[in-house]
């Protein structure tokens, strides 16, 4: 099943805070720090004395608050986010928190990931009565809570956690209470932090505890359900059927450099992924360089596995958005122009690796050889400190679909060609995983890596048909495409 919901609430981030005077503040300063999570529009409900009231917008955040926004947002606990969507789904409506005026009590929520079984319950709850606002699935929550027959609350918000399926770290504000919750296979971040005043953060990543002056105090666990209030913070599950998955791309890509998740710093585990990668996929070269910012730390790692200079040979223009958050593929190549130079003084005459974190439909890789090879570099051998992303992902990142994904569509060496390189490698999956190095005893080092081996740690639900058909039609082709790990 495929619909405009199942492209709803991507990658996103979620900031949450309870007992603090300047609690719109430090949402706006977490979500800030969170800016990377999503570009696309932002919201914050505060809690005014048992008042909430929300003010959303698209954009960046700082598109949607000025100081004067954040002064009248006056309050003690809040809950904020920073959206990531893409075509179509631009839409008010969809910007969180998703405000639930009732006539009895309010709620807000936030919500990072992507549901599985949101078509299904959206459809039974609708045939029920049930009115939706959004065309968000991140909405079923809300009216699962509504409709539990549970007497308390606390019990209503286990029920609804039960009933979805997917990925999803969400925040649940209240007029007396901040719940947290994550999945059952935590595939999104969320940490809690400490004020020093005595407030409580929860937050999608550590770097937005550093930013508010929160001290770490925990990452949120599988199944777990958190409740923060006037008497403090506790912790239960709603299910203990629970198994640690986190999205490797987090690792890889998404979160940002200096946060840590579940205790490995993001650098230090990219940094890693590079020295393996120069170890798998070694080449006769004269420097590395990374694609600023997100694969600076896997070239960093490569060039000193490999003992080759680290040189900057791409330049990135400090005022522009990430190229893949775009709404269409044009705006996409041209947001890459936009985005990146060769540094001519550096690269020209020389053999060049240059080093990506990963591959999605292949806009970046293409772009940023011809860079390099129009700026005169006698060679550019591509390497990417992650493998071939070949199959969908429905947990939450902005990969729905086989045929978005260029290694699912062309062999190694057809890839090599489109890009124009001299030479192409990926990191192997088991070197990914040991370079995460998670050692919590669950399946892949703890890690979901199944956009890279098509095996999915949960049923897909909504999105098995789509898949099966998706891959029968690969199936057909006339012969196997999918690479292997090893280089051309
Ligand atoms: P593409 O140009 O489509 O191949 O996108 C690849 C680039 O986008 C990589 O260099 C990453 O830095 C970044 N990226 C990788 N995965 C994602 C994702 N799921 N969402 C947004 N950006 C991504």
């Amino acid at each position: 099943m495929q619909s405009e919901l199942s492209h709803l609430n991507e990658e996103c981030g979620v900031f949450g805070v309870w007992g603090t005077p300047d609690a719109a503040f430090l949402t706006y300063t977490g979500l800030f720090a969170l800016q990377h999570r999503g570009q696309e529009g932002a919201g914050i409900t505060i809690n005014d004395d048992g008042q909430l009231r929300t003010k959303r917008g698209l954009g960046l955040l700082n598109d949607v608050f000025n100081a004067a926004d954040l002064e009248q947002l006056q309050g003690q606990a809040a809950i904020g986010h920073v959206r990531y969507s893409t075509a179509g789904s631009n839409l008010l409506e969809n910007i969180q928190p998703l405000p639930f005026n009732f006539s009895d009590t309010q709620f807000a929520l936030a919500h990072n990931g992507n549901l599985t079984n949101a078509e299904t319950i959206r459809k039974n709850l609708e045939d029920r009565g049930a009115i939706y606002h959004s065309s968000s699935d991140s909405e079923n929550l809300m009216h699962l809570i509504r409709l539990s027959k549970a007497t308390t609350l606390d019990e209503q918000v286990k029920d609804a956690l039960r009933t979805i399926k997917g990925g999803f770290a969400y925040l649940l504000l209240t007029k007396d209470r901040l719940y947290a919750a994550l999945d059952p296979n935590g595939f999104r971040p969320l940490v809690v932090g400490k004020l020093p005043n005595g407030g409580f953060v929860v937050c999608s990543e550590t770097c937005a505890l550093d930013a508010v002056g929160a001290t770490f105090f925990c990452d949120v666990q599988p199944g777990q359900l958190l409740r923060i209030d006037e008497s403090g913070l506790s912790i239960s599950a709603y299910t203990t059927d629970t198994q640690l998955a986190i999205c490797s791309m987090e690792f890889i890509y998404f979160a940002r450099p200096d946060s840590d998740i579940y205790g490995v710093n993001v650098h230090s585990a990219r940094k890693r992924m590079g020295a393996l990668l120069a170890k798998e996929q070694p080449v006769e070269a004269d420097l590395v360089t990374g694609v600023p910012n997100s694969s600076l730390s896997a070239a960093m790692g490569y060039a000193q596995e490999s003992g080759l200079p680290y040189e900057m040979g791409l330049i990135k223009n400090q005022y522009s958005a990430r190229t893949f958050i775009q709404p269409t593929q044009k705006l996409r190549e041209q947001g890459v122009n936009m985005k990146l130079s060769a540094v001519k003084g550096v690269v020209a005459g020389k053999r060049v690796v240059l080093v990506d974190d990963s591959i999605v439909r292949g806009t970046t890789s293409r772009r940023i050889v011809k860079l390099l090879k129009d700026a005169g570099a006698a060679e550019v051998h591509l390497r990417i400190a992650s493998p071939a992303l070949k199959y969908p992902c429905f947990y939450g990142i902005d990969i729905q679909h086989a045929s978005e994904l260029i290694a699912a569509n062309q062999t190694l060496a057809e890839m090599r060609q489109t890009f124009g390189a001299d030479s192409l490698g990926f990191l192997s999956v088991p070197s990914l995983i040991k370079a995460v190095g998670l050692n919590t005893g669950a399946p892949n080092g703890s890690l979901c890596v199944a956009y890279f081996d098509g095996k999915y740690p949960t049923p897909l639900y909504d999105y098995q048909e789509q898949y099966d058909q998706e891959q029968e039609k690969l199936r057909r082709r006339d012969e196997p495409k999918h690479v292997t790990t090893s280089s051309y």
